[in-house]
């Protein structure tokens, strides 16, 4: 696929250069970003969908995963990476709630955080208290997705280093939008659990789509860091990649289908052009079985010939 590279930006950040990624979006649109994985931030060009397939999202996270927790300081104020004019904040209500991000008034695109551009694809969620112990449980402490910062208060929202809210990956969520590509979702066995995980408590097979606590010994499913992605990913990936478009058919196959169609002759165009097919007859030979019977070109001459011999009789009589 031939995708057309501009010169690499600086990161408004670090000013580092940016890292150019192209990601699949819906039906195999290209989407191009460009992220600095130091800094955590994702920049979009104006009217760049955001709208990725399953594929696209694992290239993104693997993208992001290069560095999975950033130790950079963003400074308060940033620049357009094409303009270079201020940036100014601005909050989006999507489905998920709110969220934010950096955009250039003239319209060059949007910067964002890792953390807020998941969480306003609705594949983060709040911090339950059942999450800390399960996270205490694997000796593990909560961190903040953006910064890697490991000391909250027990009720705080936001990250007091990066101001960042406070998020986990919400598990189901991710996995349910990985499996999507080609505008379907992916089609496994019905008791397939092609992505199993296992339980961070006792080893149990999970399925991340569905399960969000274990059934054999009640470990809950609490991710609070990025680097806990990669198993995910490593399992839907060839999933994906083996996934075909459905309505992909040989080349030819239609030009077969519609060979001894009367609708493929030119005489045929003409006739429609000159306005010269009734609905009826177009339908006919749509659907030969379900035609109904034919008012045709002999039926309008028959009643135009009886119009002419009445009218004849009626001048002959008077004369
Ligand atoms: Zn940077
Ligand atoms: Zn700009
Ligand atoms: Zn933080
Ligand atoms: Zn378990």
């Amino acid at each position: 696929m031939y995708v057309n590279v501009p010169a690499p930006a600086a990161c408004p950040g670090c000013q580092q250069p940016l890292r150019h990624v192209v990601l699949e979006g819906h039906y195999a649109k290209a989407v191009q970003v460009e992220l600095c994985a130091a800094c955590h931030l994702v920049w979009f060009d104006a009217f760049e969908s955001v709208r990725l397939s399953g594929l696209g999202w694992v290239q993104l996270l693997r993208a992001m995963l290069q560095q999975p927790v950033s130790q950079a300081v963003l400074p308060p104020k940033m620049a357009c990476v094409r303009c270079h004019s201020a940036l100014v904040g601005v909050h989006n209500q999507t489905r998920f709630g709110h969220s934010a991000a950096m955009e250039c008034r003239q319209g060059h695109g949007q910067l964002q955080t890792f953390t807020l551009l998941l969480a306003e694809r609705g594949l983060l969620r709040a911090v339950l208290p059942v999450d800390r112990s399960s996270l205490a449980a694997e000796g593990r402490v909560f961190q903040c997705l953006q910064c890697g910062a490991a000391d909250h208060a027990p009720q705080a929202k936001e990250c007091v280093y990066c101001e960042s809210p406070l998020l986990m990956v919400d598990v189901p969520r991710l996995a349910s939008a990985l499996l999507v590509r080609h505008g379907d979702v992916l089609q496994l066995e019905p008791d397939a659990n092609p992505l199993a995980l296992s339980c961070r408590g006792c080893g149990q097979s999970l399925n991340p789509t569905a399960q969000t606590q274990c059934p054999n010994c009640d470990h809950g499913v609490a991710w609070s860091d990025l680097a806990s992605v990669r198993p995910l990913l490593d399992a839907v990936e060839p999933l994906l990649l083996a996934q075909q478009p459905r309505e992909a058919r040989p080349w030819g196959t239609r030009l077969r289908e519609r060979q001894g169609d009367p609708r493929e002759t030119q005489f045929y165009r003409f006739l429609k052009h000159a306005n010269l097919v009734s609905p009826a007859q177009e339908n006919a030979s749509l659907h030969p079985e379900e035609a109904p019977p034919d008012l045709g070109w002999s039926t309008v001459w028959q009643l135009l010939v009886l119009v002419l011999v009445v009218l004849f009789t009626m001048a002959t009589c008077r004369g």
